[in-house]
């Protein structure tokens, strides 16, 4: 699964622009919005219903049926699939097959935030990079590949 959208109430936004962006330096043009999108490197945006999720896509099947490679470049694959309307899925070997892409709707603050935090992940455990991107206490995924934290999908659409 890949993050992509992050959607916060007025509150909890609030929150997270205190929380996350404390120790950045100030003076820059950029809005806070701006900066928090940087800082997520998700698209956030405020809403005040339905709220607090970060959005969550994947294709099925993976890995490719034919070859049995898992699929690479999800974020870039994502996009294509949802420009185009073949509903056609590429493998990293080139095989084009028909899926379908899921939507997920994670609710990110349901975790007590005063859980300890001092086993933080630093290091995927899947391709060992250091890209690690943490979304709440406990809640993380790679940048590099599709690893994550075993992020709960609570709400499908
Ligand atoms: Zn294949
Ligand atoms: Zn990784």
């Amino acid at each position: 699964m890949v993050p992509t959208a992050v959607v916060l109430s007025p509150d909890s936004y609030d929150k997270v622009v205190s929380e996350r962006l404390d120790t950045e330096t100030t003076g820059s043009d950029d809005s806070e919005s701006l900066r928090l999108e940087h800082h997520l490197t998700l698209p956030v945006s405020v809403k005040s219903e339905d709220t607090d999720i970060i959005v969550v896509k994947e294709l099925v099947p993976n890995p490719c049926p034919i070859c049995h490679h898992p699929l690479k470049f999800l974020r870039e694959l994502i996009e294509r699939f949802e420009n185009e309307d073949t509903n056609q899925i590429r493998c990293p070997l080139g095989h084009r097959y028909s899926g379908i892409m899921k939507v997920y709707h994670l609710n990110i603050f349901q975790q007590n935030e005063s859980d300890d935090v001092s086993d933080k992940v630093l290091e995927c455990p899947t391709c060992s990079g250091n890209k690690i991107q943490y979304l709440g206490p406990k809640e993380m995924f790679c940048l590099d590949c599709d690893w994550d934290s075993g992020i709960v999908a609570r709400y499908r659409v």
